[in-house]
């Protein structure tokens, strides 16, 4: 195997380098480089700038209005815009219900959806967990009961990340509660609908991300049912996939150890910089080396899939190694600032004005960034769940 990037490759980042230099806006560049959670104004504002470059949907193919790159260019793409501060691009709609609607669902919902969606006008939430239905993901009991024209549906989400921003909800129903997984479907329901309801849910690291929803007698038009009655499972192991092999954030993990390493330079211990501490210097070398095997790994699996081979359960591994090294070095940035890693600054008081926060430039935002990165190994399907995968499709135990 050739690990080489291809000159072209080269080519395509210096492109994508001079792009981002030039267009994209320097106040949404300040707030992406903190670690907080990216505003959807600044998400939004981004996907239009993309647009008009015709560079919304890395991941698409050109027929619904993608890009038709490589994965190599895609991977490119994430680490120059991540490293220059640019927001990410909401994965909701790009790695999860974008291709499910372009694959399984109509064109109508094709034009609808995905086609403002690239624009920059929509943003989703994902209304799959229920406080019942986490892992075992099938035992779900949110009901929509078909009548007439319109689905009826009542029951309750957890978890729902950035549902208070969201237009639109994708969410698995149980459309005949006989079944469990054939008993599944996919809707999309109007996240202002009558009998919506959207609760906040406030973090640990004093941020507003997460939403309880209520749905009750909500009426929704069967148009906006997914592909077919009962094969939503199907749809959202499809989506899940995606969603996992996002996960290994090797652009977010570089740009993480990179501000360890300006933080351990610079705070002291001792009377000396971390940096210079061998115990704390060799702790940060054994991440920078997990942090380069997961990036060989990644593009090892990026060549595997681009000739065809499937055969590695890919999403699973690399999200159970990306998402344990992001907590490891958000452990040991939080250790490095001493004192300043002790406080929450929360993100609307920082990011938004009002910054009275104490300490160097690169302190707030590293404690909630930390606190809100437990969750990495639990969303998306946790990492236990994602071993008995890897145990059962790759070693066959
Ligand atoms: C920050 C955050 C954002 C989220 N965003 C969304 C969202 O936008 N939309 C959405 O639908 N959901 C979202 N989720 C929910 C997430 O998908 C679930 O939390 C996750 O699937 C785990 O389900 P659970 O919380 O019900 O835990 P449970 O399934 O109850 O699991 C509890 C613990 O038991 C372990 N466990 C469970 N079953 C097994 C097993 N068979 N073998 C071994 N261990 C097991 C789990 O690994 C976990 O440690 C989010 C969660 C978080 C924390």
């Amino acid at each position: 195997m050739d690990f080489e990037f291809d000159p072209r490759d080269d080519a395509f980042r210096q492109e994508v380098r001079a792009f981002v230099r030039d267009n994209l806006p320097a106040d949404i560049a300040r707030r992406g480089l903190t670690n907080y959670h990216t505003d959807k104004a600044d998400t939004r504002a981004w996907t239009a700038i993309l647009h008009g470059r015709g560079w919304s949907a890395p991941s698409w193919p050109v027929q619904f209005g993608g890009t038709g790159w490589t994965l190599m260019q895609q991977f490119i793409f994430d680490q120059e815009c991540f490293a220059a501060g640019a927001p990410l691009l909401e994965t909701g709609g790009l790695k999860m219900i974008g291709p499910v609607i372009y694959t399984f669902g109509s064109k109508e919902q094709h034009e609808r959806f995905n086609v403002p969606f690239l624009r920059g006008e929509i943003s989703w939430g994902q209304g799959f967990s229920e406080p019942n239905a986490g892992s075992d993901l099938a035992g779900l009991t949110t009901a929509a009961v078909r009548d007439g024209d319109h689905y009826v549906v009542n029951g309750r989400k957890l978890w729902t990340s950035g549902a208070q921003w969201a237009n639109w909800l994708f969410c698995l129903v149980k459309t005949d509660p006989k079944e469990r997984q054939r008993g599944i479907s996919m809707i999309l329901i109007k996240a202002d609908a009558p009998g919506v309801t959207i609760r906040p849910i406030i973090d640990l690291g004093e941020g507003h991300h997460l939403n309880e929803m209520f749905f009750d007698n909500v009426r929704v038009p069967a148009e906006n049912l997914v592909g077919e009655e009962g094969k939503g499972w199907t749809y959202a192991k499809f989506l899940l996939e995606n969603e996992r092999a996002f996960s290994a954030e090797v652009p977010r993990n570089k740009r993480n150890l990179a501000l360890l390493r300006r933080i351990a330079a610079d705070r002291k211990y001792r009377g000396r910089p971390f940096a210079e501490d061998p115990a704390f210097a060799a702790r940060i070398e054994q991440l920078q080396s997990d942090l380069d095997s997961l990036e060989w790994m990644t593009l090892r699996a990026l060549t595997a899939k681009s000739s065809g081979d499937l055969s590695l359960p890919v999403g699973s591994i690399l999200k159970v190694r990306g998402t344990e090294l992001q907590q490891k070095i958000g452990e040991m940035q939080v250790e490095a600032l001493g004192e300043y890693g002790a406080i929450v600054y929360p993100h609307d008081q920082h990011v938004n004005g009002a910054d009275d926060a104490l300490g160097p430039d690169y302190a707030p935002g590293v404690l909630a960034d930390f606190l809100y990165r437990r969750a990495v190994t639990i969303y998306g399907g946790s990492n236990e769940i994602q071993r008995t995968i890897l145990a059962k499709q790759y070693l066959g135990l």
